[in-house]
């Protein structure tokens, strides 16, 4: 089939409801969680309004805001140069534009992570995934689901702070993160928690290998999704357009998915 009559034959089923767009984002607002870091580290201000007029003296006619965000809050696009490991490597503006479609591939740990939130993808869990559902191509995006999703609204529960201080939500070993990157070339992860390493990541060797070793290998992240749960376990297109911030390291975004019905 021409590849012109595969978009005419997308576009049908996409209007005649043959395959759905899923909406991977969640709300974006002054209560959305964002990331805190220790005290001695710079922390994001997150997201905020600033309103400009709603139909008053400001614009009679007009409603319009403007708002200050962080690069990585709600959710939000990581580029390769948010990491030291990375920072030769793509930033949002500079990225292929080709790399910003990719199929999903969506490994379920939601059991593990519910009996150990501090649960950690493994190699095994990725050939288990494959053996089941066939090997992970290049140039997909591995999205991890744990079910943390359903929680994006809820602060405590989403951060699950434990009696040591730390969150406690899960994420990818050192292993499987190099594995995903080197051995399988993907296009990068994307995870339904505050961001893709799990919440005790710090304490790792090295401290948040997932970030270290994806932007080390130019692989992107993708953090706070939502309806991952619509996601099937391979079959979906994934489109994730960061916004064009000049040398941005990260943006939040309104990633979506095409998923098929049958
Ligand atoms: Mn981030």
């Amino acid at each position: 089939m021409s590849a012109k009559k595969i978009l005419e034959n997308l576009m049908v089923n996409i209007v005649n409801g043959q395959v759905d767009v899923i909406d991977l984002a969640q709300p974006l607002n002054e209560e959305t969680p964002v990331i805190h870091l220790p005290e001695q580290f710079s922390n994001t201000g997150g997201f905020k309004y600033i309103q400009l007029s709603k139909y008053n003296e400001g614009g009679p006619a007009w409603y319009w805001n403007d708002f200050v965000a962080g690069e990585h809050c709600g959710t939000h696009f990581d580029a390769p140069n948010h990491w030291v490991s990375g920072k030769e490597g793509d930033a949002v503006d500079t990225m292929p534009m080709k790399n910003m479609i990719g199929e999903a591939r969506v490994i379920d740990i939601t059991e593990k992570s519910s009996q150990n939130p501090d649960y950690c993808l493994t190699i095994g869990d990725i050939v288990a995934f494959e053996e089941k559902y066939g090997r992970i191509p290049e140039h997909s995006w591995v999205i991890l689901y744990t079910g943390w999703g359903k929680y994006g609204q809820d602060k405590e529960k989403f951060f699950n702070i434990g009696s040591d201080g730390m969150p406690h939500t899960p994420g990818f070993t050192k292993e499987a993160s190099i594995f995903l990157a080197q051995e399988r070339n993907v296009l990068g992860v994307g995870v339904e928690t505050v961001g893709t390493d799990a919440g005790i990541a710090a304490t790792f060797d090295p401290p948040f290998p997932n970030h270290y070793y994806m932007h080390e290998s130019n692989r992107y992240g993708l953090a706070q999704l939502a309806n991952v749960d619509k996601l099937p376990p391979r079959g979906a297109i994934l489109i994730a357009t960061p916004l064009k911030i000049t040398n941005g390291s990260g943006s939040p975004l309104r990633p979506i998915a095409l998923v098929p019905k049958s």
